[in-house]
């Protein structure tokens, strides 16, 4: 079911976006080359006991798509991973991309977003294209969820990018509705049909992710951990993501980076 929020619920949300946003702008500065994964792991951890009426949403999370209850703070996914990446012992290396998944909820409102970035000196154009490409996707799909627009809008504005860079798209996972839950209707596939789909109005709050693989569309679970999302093919995947909620206004930003 979609629930719509109301303007003072709406205003409820943002201290969670905030610290979300926040976070992961932190850890943009935090990791770098050397940095264990574990060590990005109980970063987050750390801030989210420091911060009262927060919860991490991972945490013994045990949806369909995964194997048993998830054991950590943030999804980490480096190279060939692009979703759901449980962190572990690894150092990161000069040109590793790296994509982190954060969702807390904080007083009772989830917010959730994602962001890609390389790690090191030497940074493959390649790969600063295709995180490119999730963030330019990002802003099209925002700029989309209008009021009176349809659901449709959103998913084919983020498409379209991914087209003109050339890149295949996945529709298994794609963003949701976000509220009291992090995972919530409607699903946001990353591709769809313009003008089709459920009617957007003030109040939906949603997550829109885009998350591109170089040269395929098709992923696997690796049985390592029974959760990571990796590329069939071993190229590398990036992936954006901010929770949004449509106002009169047009779309706020909820999960905002800014110091
Ligand atoms: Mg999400």
């Amino acid at each position: 079911m979609i629930e719509l929020k109301t303007p003072k619920e709406i205003e409820e949300m943002k201290p969670a976006g905030r610290f979300v946003g926040g976070i992961l702008r932190d850890l943009k500065e935090f990791t770098k080359v050397g940095t264990n994964l574990l060590e990005i792991d109980e970063f987050v951890h750390k801030r989210i006991v420091d911060r009262k009426g927060a919860e991490s949403c991972y945490v013994d999370y045990a949806p369909d798509f995964g194997t048993g209850p998830f054991a950590h703070y943030i999804c980490i996914s480096v190279n060939d991973a692009v979703l759901h990446g449980v962190p572990f012992d690894y150092n990161l290396k000069d040109g590793d991309l790296v994509s982190l998944d954060l969702a807390i909820n904080v007083d009772g409102w989830v917010a959730d977003s994602a962001i890609s970035f390389v790690v090191g000196e030497h940074k493959d154009p390649e790969d600063l294209r295709l995180i490119k490409c999730t963030e330019e996707a990002l802003e099209a799909g925002i700029a989309a969820a209008q009021p009176g627009n349809r659901l449709g809008d959103v998913s084919a504005a983020v498409g379209d990018v991914a087209r003109e860079y050339g890149y295949p798209i996945n529709l298994e996972f794609g963003g949701h509705g976000v509220g009291r839950i992090m995972h919530g209707d409607p699903h946001v596939p990353n591709d769809g049909r313009a003008h089709h789909g459920y009617k957007l109005r003030s109040g939906l709050v949603i997550a829109i992710e885009p998350w591109f693989l170089k040269t395929t569309d098709e992923i696997y679970q690796d049985p390592k951990d029974g959760w990571t999302l990796k590329s069939s093919d071993g190229s590398r995947g990036a992936h954006s993501e901010h929770t949004i909620a449509i106002t009169d206004n047009g779309p706020v930003i909820l999960t905002v980076r800014d110091k």
